[in-house]
């Protein structure tokens, strides 16, 4: 895995400040990958280990030392949590917890809405106002219609992959987008591509098509 969760995010995700869209990415994506759940541990450990202490403001020598020495100690077992619902084995194989708790047990038989002839997505319920999460599906081998961001939009793939102007992306990457960048994702050929989508202002289409379908659609 080569495109990693900002580390910025991974640290308000730690400190429990992130919100619920940017905390469902990034926890899907720590399911992918054991850097950055390191990473968080991490955090985790020093802000508890932190939060502990009585006066953090005064943070001497001798604290110091006491908060990195609790790092060393094991943390405690969290307890195990196992879902209830039997999921198909697409979907256990594609969606990792805790992403799967917010779109059921079958992804194939969810409500896909066709934006274009090769992109379909789901908005998932999530009530934060100012972000849009969705799932989307690109047809493989098709291109994504260019677009780019009023805001930022940070991608996770799934399942397949995608390639545009910074790399290829594969299952647990995250592409991050901000409102500079133009680009045109194109799925690989063989499987289509699955991401989750978090962006926090609506997306532009650029492409003469992408204008005429601005007109009509929120996408
Ligand atoms: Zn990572």
């Amino acid at each position: 895995m080569m495109f990693h969760v900002s580390e910025e995010h991974l640290m308000d995700y730690a400190a429990g400040t992130a919100s619920e869209p940017v905390s469902l990415l990034v926890a899907t994506h720590l399911a992918l990958c054991p850097e950055c759940r390191a990473k968080v541990a991490d955090y985790e450990r020093i802000g508890g280990a932190m939060l502990a202490d009585s006066k953090p403001a005064d943070l001497t020598d001798a604290a110091l030392d006491a908060v990195l020495a609790r790092l060393d100690e094991e943390p405690a077992d969290l307890p195990a949590h196992k879902p209830a619902v039997r999921y198909d084995e697409t979907t256990q194989r594609i969606l990792p917890e805790p992403l799967r708790s917010y779109l059921g047990d079958n992804l194939s038989a969810l409500p896909w809405r066709n934006v274009t002839r090769s992109l379909q997505e789901i908005e998932l319920p999530i009530g934060d106002s100012g972000y849009r999460t969705r799932l989307l599906r690109i047809k493989a081998g098709q291109a994504m219609p260019e677009h780019t961001h009023g805001g930022s939009e940070m991608t996770l793939v799934l399942a397949g992959g995608f390639s545009d102007d910074t790399g290829h992306y594969g299952r647990g990457d995250v592409s991050i987008a901000d409102d500079e960048l133009v680009h045109t994702p194109v799925a690989d050929a063989g499987e289509d591509c699955i991401c989750l989508a978090v962006t926090d202002a609506p997306l532009k289409l650029t492409g003469p098509v992408g204008r005429i379908i601005n007109l009509f659609m929120r996408y």
